[in-house]
């Protein structure tokens, strides 16, 4: 089959590799029915992140059951799936207590921009729908695999509440779906930092009650002015660098919370900042598996869609395309079909 391989900076190539088979017996195999590029991914792609040689790519996805191991109980074949990122045995202590993406039998997932996918502790990792879905559903219920559930876990991390003041950083798919998720744990206000029309209008379809296009310490101050000079009670930091991280605890009301679920990049937090800051912190890789079962509820329920993120689509063996309009921000999150 051909799969998506990272050769350097700038340079995604659709080739050759080989199928995925089971290799343990608690593994099973998938046919994607659709998988997506990752800001995350784009960190590797502009050669911010070193990579030892070519790197298959891809981390999204969900699909048919295929193949399933010996060892495997919960998971059918044919059945409809969708997975976290990160593998999980969703036995183990961390897991226990819903931290399932620093499960001990972790792996990260690495190569579902393909049209198969092998996937690591099925039972613990995979969550199957009760009827295979309609086609329709399918972007919503990729979405949950990491995007949304990353964003649901900003939100729950930042403990949004009915009637809190949210403040999100960041307009990427991730930030765009913390607005909808906060909205959805009943924020009264969601402010988001956003400068670009596109991202401002989706932030707004997805619950955002005001825009702040102000950065750095003019942002801050915009931020506090409208919150009577508090702050907000829940910060969701979704860009991961250390202008963000600096914005978001800078706009975090005392005894407030914030969140922050960027894969951090030249991150640095100064002790004494932080001391002062004096709010309560919560992030890391989103345990997307906790959320799953309810968020693709909230997807097959239309109660939610998170699918507008993805405003390109295309065919996977154009994912080069993909990733070049993500880099150039003409697309805010490329879905790819096989
Ligand atoms: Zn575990």
């Amino acid at each position: 089959m051909k799969g998506t391989v990272l050769h350097g900076p700038g340079d995604i190539r659709f080739e050759d590799v080989p199928e995925p088979k089971i290799e343990a017996d608690t593994d099973v195999v998938i046919r994607i029915a659709a998988t997506c590029v990752c800001g995350s991914d784009l960190w590797p792609y502009r050669g911010l992140q070193s990579a030892k040689g070519p790197s298959r790519m891809g981390h999204e996805y969900c699909g048919f059951v295929e193949d399933v191991g010996s060892a495997v109980t919960s998971i059918k074949r044919g059945q409809f799936v969708v997975g976290s990122f990160a593998t999980s045995d969703n036995t183990c202590p961390t897991c226990g207590i819903g931290y399932q993406s620093s499960c001990r039998q972790r792996e990260f997932v690495s190569r579902a921009q393909s049209p198969y996918l092998r996937v690591s502790n099925a039972d613990g990792t995979l969550v199957a729908t009760r009827e295979r879905p309609d086609a329709s559903m399918i972007p919503g219920l990729l979405a949950t695999s990491d995007v949304f559930g990353t964003g649901w876990y900003a939100a729950d991390a930042a403990k949004v509440k009915p009637g809190a003041t949210a403040v999100v950083v960041g307009d990427g798919a991730v930030g765009l779906l913390a607005v909808l998720s906060a909205r959805q744990m009943g924020a009264e206000r969601i402010i988001v930092m956003s400068r670009t029309p596109a991202r401002q209008a989706l932030a707004r379809q997805f619950g955002a009650t005001d825009i702040v296009v102000e950065r750095g310490a003019e942002g801050i101050a915009r931020i506090l002015e409208m919150t009577g000079g508090l702050g907000a009670d829940s910060v969701l930091e979704c860009v991961g660098t250390g202008e963000s991280m600096h914005q978001a605890m800078a706009v975090t009301r005392k005894g407030g919370h914030m969140s922050f679920v960027g894969v951090p990049h030249g991150v640095e937090i100064d002790g004494q900042a932080l001391f002062n800051a004096h709010i309560h912190l919560e992030g890391g890789p989103a345990p997307v598996r906790r959320y799953l079962p309810d968020l693709i509820d909230l997807v097959l329920e239309q109660t939610v869609d998170p699918s507008p993120v993805f405003d390109l689509v295309l065919p996977l063996d154009r994912v080069a395309e993909g990733y070049k309009a993500m880099d150039e921000r003409r697309a805010i999150k490329t879905l790819l079909m096989p």
